[in-house]
């Protein structure tokens, strides 16, 4: 295991960001944050109170009227500017969040820079918010059809990925004219803060962006159904989010529901073997296993199951776990102390039922939330690690005899997030593209999720999506407007 760097950079308290200024809590009440590669309480988090969330209720009002009727192009090069300030500040950036988070350096510095990429792309296709003319039935009269901002935003963001999830939903918002109220993950607060103050830095007007933490459920339990908000999007546990989308709909507020999965992996009879490893492995222990198009049930071809698992161990183990800061690290600690505790439970599970450990399946060390990359063949379909998202570095192997049985397997459980294959054949893809039931469908390659793809899921996933026009379609209220000329 590779440790700890001497000189890690200072780790700022973060506080809450209303009317773009950074306050403390009106009560003064904080959190801590822990590195969860040592354990250590590395600074601070503002807990935002009901007084804190008025105050940030009325800033994203006012902030929603002004920024409403800036003209898009202004929206546009004003987010531009932001994305320039993240750009520079990317190295550091990259740092904190790795302190916060644990995901190796070289994978923080990737998601920030991706945010750049979002933001820009979010900025142009903002551009590109049109309406239509329809041929009236009336030659008097003029039929518009208008888009309009749907209004303030209440946005829930997940530790994973503390600057992505902000900005695929930021971007949309502030794209379509809507302001943005975000309760972003108090175990990795600093980075998304950095991020909100690139914005700031490019000279957002006041209230358009605001940032608080907290107690989730409180925040979201008067944020929701307060009429200031007009949308809600979330991101984390499909549990979570069917609790907040209830609540939304009782409200009838817009929502866009990013939720777990569970992602299969269907290596075909004539699949490439080394590819389907190479790229499975890289994609399921990316951010130690902790995202949502993780790949995580691979099903393989039976005359592929022992060359493919040799290929996946293999690759496992030349991984090299340890602090995220360190030189050479290519897989962190788990996030947080729960997800050790959780995937403990589910190689324990699979232990009990029979299945083969081909590697790992230990926490390493005590100090830190380290978990070495884990391998299991032999699962069952009764298996925790085959029904319940890991959320962890575990890959569960089983092997098939005909692709109709993988493609049930793969449509079994209530997910619907990602879903990847292998193989060589046209007439495979085909099949795999009408019945593979997923918002999203990689074949031999590993996911590009780039911001002009859509990205979102079906059933249990949840609904809308974060990437193409479709993202922005889901800030937006449709008009019609006819007007007769007197
Ligand atoms: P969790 O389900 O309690 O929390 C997930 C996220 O939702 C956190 O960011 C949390 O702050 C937020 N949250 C929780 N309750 C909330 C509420 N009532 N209102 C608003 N926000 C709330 O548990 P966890 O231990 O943080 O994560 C557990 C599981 O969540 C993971 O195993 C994974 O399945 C899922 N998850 C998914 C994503 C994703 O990208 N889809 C990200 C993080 C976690």
């Amino acid at each position: 295991m590779t440790t700890s760097p001497l000189n890690s950079p200072a780790y700022p308290d973060t506080r809450l960001l209303i009317d773009n200024q950074w306050v403390d809590a009106a009560d003064g009440r904080t959190l801590d944050v822990l590195n969860p590669a040592t354990g250590q309480v590395i600074g601070r988090v503002a807990h935002a109170g009901i007084p804190d969330l008025d105050r940030a209720l009325a800033a994203a009002q006012r902030g929603f009227e002004t920024w409403r009727d800036t003209p898009a192009h202004e929206r546009a090069a004003l987010m531009r500017r932001a994305a320039a300030l993240l750009r520079e500040r990317a190295e550091d950036i990259a740092r904190l969040l790795t302190m916060e988070q644990g995901k190796p350096l070289a994978e923080a510095r990737a998601e920030t820079l991706a945010g750049v990429s979002l933001i820009e792309w979010f900025a142009d296709e903002g551009l590109r918010v049109y309406g239509r003319i329809v041929p009236s039935r009336n030659l008097s009269a003029l039929q518009l059809v208008v888009k309009e901002p749907v209004g303030p935003v209440a946005a829930f963001t997940p530790w994973n990925f503390p600057i992505n999830q902000v900005v695929r939903k930021l971007g949309a918002a502030l794209a379509t004219g809507c302001s943005f109220l975000c309760k972003a993950p108090e175990e990795t607060p600093a980075s998304p803060a950095a991020l909100l103050q690139t914005f700031v830095d490019a000279g957002l007007p006041p209230g358009v962006v605001g940032l608080v933490y907290g107690n989730p459920a409180e925040i979201s339990g008067y944020l929701i159904p307060h009429p200031v908000i007009r949308k809600v999007t979330f991101t984390g546990s499909t549990q979570v989010g069917k609790q907040l989308a209830a609540l939304a709909g009782v409200h009838m507020k817009r929502v866009s529901m990013e939720l777990g999965g569970h992602a299969p992996v269907i290596v075909a009879e004539d699949a490439d073997v080394e590819l389907a490893a190479k790229i499975s492995a890289a994609g399921k222990f990316r951010n130690a296993g902790q995202v949502c198009i993780s790949p995580t049930r691979f099903l393989v071809h039976r005359s592929l199951v022992d060359a493919f698992s040799q290929a996946f161990v293999r690759r496992a183990e030349s991984l090299k776990l340890g602090d995220g800061l360190a030189e050479g690290t290519t897989l962190g600690p788990l996030a947080n102390a729960r997800r050790v505790t959780a995937i403990s439970q589910v190689v324990e599970d699979a232990r009990r039922r029979g299945a083969k450990i081909l590697t790992g399946g230990e926490r390493v060390g005590d100090a830190g939330n380290f978990f070495a990359p884990t391998v299991i063949s032999g699962l069952t379909t009764e298996a925790d690690l085959f029904n319940n998202e890991p959320f962890g570095p575990v890959a569960g192997i089983r092997a098939f005899d005909h692709l109709d049985e993988a493609i049930t397997e793969a449509n079994r459980l209530a997910y619907g997030l990602s879903a990847y294959a292998f193989t060589r054949s046209l007439g495979n893809v085909q099949q795999l593209m009408r019945r593979v039931e997923a918002g999203m469908l990689w074949i031999n390659q590993p996911a590009t999720p780039s911001a002009e793809l859509p990205f979102g899921g079906v059933k249990d996933s949840g609904y809308g999506t974060e990437g193409g026009p479709e993202a922005l379609e889901a800030y937006l209220n449709t008009k019609a407007v006819s007007a007769v000329g007197i």
